[in-house]
């Protein structure tokens, strides 16, 4: 039987010191990288948790209301049901968002890329919007660069997943304006190898200290924020972000405060 012989490395005291000096510095480094994931995933449970609670609390106590009082007119008896209904609308599309978002992080099930011609892509989204009642007091502008026109390239894109990104955006271009909503779409070639699609609205803005947070799951600029009939799940820039990274791509948000504001997605060129 051949015997398991083993050779000291021919290292020295030094060598080996740095070595596990580095090895040390990599590990504090994974340490802390663990510990604000899991920082960031009981804020996640918190806001959840809470974000739950609200509409919940407010349909028990119209139910209770409604089961309290038998001299409710036709009118206020309408009323609290379209707020019953305004309450539900919202849990449900909070417990979507949860449950996509948790099903792109946790496995590509969800995740089903095929060919694309994006330019065909972009014009039908497009104009489907130019279609869609919710957009019809905006102003839509559409622009393809030329080059891209010619080209029409194709991408490895999840059709339904992108219409989710571009209805997030266009949707929260709509919301978070005052006056008639302006929403542009572009793309271009922003390299050899990636597009860029950029989504602009001429709406609010954002401000320097909440632009670098927006993405993150926990985060709202406006964390007094009640849901109501206009308000989201506050997901839906994170949901943004998680299906482009799935495309390899990278999502970037650029923003000032009453002038409006800019999402860049770029896409690799498959
Ligand atoms: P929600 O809109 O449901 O709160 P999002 O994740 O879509 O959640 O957006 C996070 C936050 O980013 C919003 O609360 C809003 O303050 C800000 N935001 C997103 N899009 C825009 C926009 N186009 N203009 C101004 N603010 C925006």
């Amino acid at each position: 039987m051949a015997k398991n012989t083993f050779e000291a490395p021919n290292l020295s005291v030094e060598d080996l010191s740095k070595a596990l000096y580095e090895t040390s510095i990599h590990l504090q480094q994974a340490n802390e990288k663990l510990r604000m994931q899991e920082k960031e995933r009981l804020e996640f449970y918190a806001n959840i948790s809470h974000d739950l609670r609200a509409p919940m609390t407010a349909i028990c106590n119209t139910i209770e209301y409604l089961e309290s009082t038998d001299q409710l007119s036709p009118e206020e008896f309408k009323t609290t049901l379209s707020l019953l209904k305004n309450r539900t609308q919202y849990m449900k599309s909070l417990i979507n968002d949860i449950f996509l978002l948790s099903s792109l992080e946790s496995s590509n099930d969800k995740f089903h890329p095929e060919p694309v011609d994006v330019c065909f892509f972009l014009e039908d989204y497009f104009y489907s919007c130019e279609a869609d009642s919710s957009y019809e007091q905006c102003e839509l502008s559409l622009h393809i660069a030329e080059d891209l026109s010619v080209a029409s390239p194709t991408l490895q894109l999840d059709p339904h997943l992108m219409q989710r990104v571009l209805d997030n955006l266009f949707s929260n271009a709509v919301k978070y304006s005052d006056e008639t909503p302006y929403i542009s779409l572009s793309a271009a070639f922003s390299s050899p190898k990636e597009i860029t699609l950029c989504v602009e609205d001429h709406g609010l803005g954002i401000s320097e200290e909440a632009l670098p947070r927006i993405f993150d799951r926990s985060y709202r600029v406006d964390s007094s924020r009640t849901p109501g009939e206009d308000s989201g799940s506050g997901f839906g820039l994170s949901i943004v972000k998680t299906i482009i990274e799935h495309h390899g791509g990278s999502v970037r948000c650029e923003s000032t405060l009453g002038t409006g504001t800019r999402f860049l997605l770029t896409l690799p060129l498959t």
